[in-house]
């Protein structure tokens, strides 16, 4: 038997365990240490999305544990990770804890968000958090529409072993083909009529491998 709504972020980590979908135990010792308490205020420990603000949501505790599991293979210290749509910040902080930022001057990690009071947010929820994450060279949150990335900013922005985009596109954006790494993997919800489908692209030998995961929620991922 499990409570479904726990009043303490263990208890809400080990309730997604008992219920199989937190199977791995990085995963699971990587969100324990991101408290989803100082990401949202209203029932942050309910296995819900709630409400931010400008239309944008924290997402599901199961959503965050079933990318990053799927991620957890190519998000290693000395990794480099971005989250799209990085919203409240919380799996961003997961990739930064995952690949060990703070010791691991290779890893890198970074944050791309839209909506600049959704960064300002979010950075109040790490300064809550994590601080320590923000006086480092190598882990950012962006004020950045993901579709307005230049070419230079895209130079910059180098190559990543692992991709998270946290809203739905109508079909798979060439800059996040460009921004993957060989042997990197990319998490995106893609429409496909009135529904989302979770996909994982890799990339091997310079060719993109896509696998249709299953059915998702997300908000839109924003042209403009
Ligand atoms: N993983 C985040 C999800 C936030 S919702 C969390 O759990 O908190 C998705 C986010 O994507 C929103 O904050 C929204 O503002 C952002 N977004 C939408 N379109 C975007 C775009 N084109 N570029 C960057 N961010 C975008």
């Amino acid at each position: 038997m499990y409570t479904i709504a726990e009043d303490n972020h263990k208890s809400l980590i080990d309730n997604l365990k008992t219920r199989g979908i937190i199977d791995d135990d990085d995963v699971y010792n990587t969100m324990l240490q991101v408290d989803r308490g100082r990401y949202i205020k209203e029932n942050p420990y309910v296995d819900t999305p709630v409400y931010i603000s400008h239309g944008v949501t924290i997402s599901s505790p199961h959503m965050h544990a079933l990318s990053l599991k799927r991620l957890m293979n190519v998000l290693k210290p000395g990794a480099r990770a971005i989250d799209i749509g990085s919203g409240s910040g919380y799996l961003t902080v997961c990739m930064a804890i995952r690949t060990n930022v703070l010791e691991n001057k290779n890893s890198f990690v970074i944050g791309l968000e839209r909506v600049k009071d959704v960064v300002n947010f979010s950075l109040e929820n790490i300064k809550r958090d994590k601080p320590e994450l923000l006086n480092i060279e190598n882990f950012k949150i962006l004020h950045k529409n993901i579709y307005k990335v230049d070419e230079q900013e895209k130079k910059d922005l180098g190559l990543f072993d692992a991709i998270h985009v946290g809203a739905s596109a109508s079909e798979l954006p060439d800059i996040l083909v460009d921004l993957l790494a060989e042997g990197g993997k990319l998490i995106i919800p893609l429409e496909e009529g009135s529904t989302q489908v979770l996909y994982e692209i890799t990339k091997k030998n310079g060719k993109i491998v896509k696998d249709r995961l299953f059915d998702v929620c997300f908000v839109t991922l924003k042209k403009n």
